[in-house]
């Protein structure tokens, strides 16, 4: 790999990346859920509270490339303006592709 830039996965050899937050899903729903079970209590606030955190994680945390083929997770490469945010289309396309190179390939 030269220059650090990321163009193919060290696990897979795949080519295809989309770069996402590094949020943790499970304490999302965690802090959603709190504010949920508060709210009745606190008139909706804890809501907006635990709203506010989340949207706080949200911008706290660093961008991360991750590969459409195998879901490994590259953390400390230069963001590349190619990645972009998930795509299902291309998700469905890498899955078939390897699918097909499984084949080839026994
Ligand atoms: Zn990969």
């Amino acid at each position: 790999m030269e220059g650090g830039d990321l163009t193919r996965c060290v696990v897979c050899a795949g080519e295809r990346f989309y770069s996402q937050r590094d949020f943790n899903q499970r304490l999302g729903c965690l802090v959603a859920g709190i504010g949920a079970a508060l709210s009745p209590f606190t008139y909706g606030i804890s809501l907006l509270i635990c709203l506010a955190v989340d949207l706080g994680l949200y911008f706290l945390l660093k961008q991360v490339t991750v590969c459409y083929r195998c879901g490994a997770i590259y953390r400390s490469v230069p963001k590349n303006p190619d990645h972009g945010p998930f795509d299902l289309h291309v998700a469905e396309a890498e899955m078939q592709e390897s699918r097909y190179l499984r084949r080839g390939n026994p």
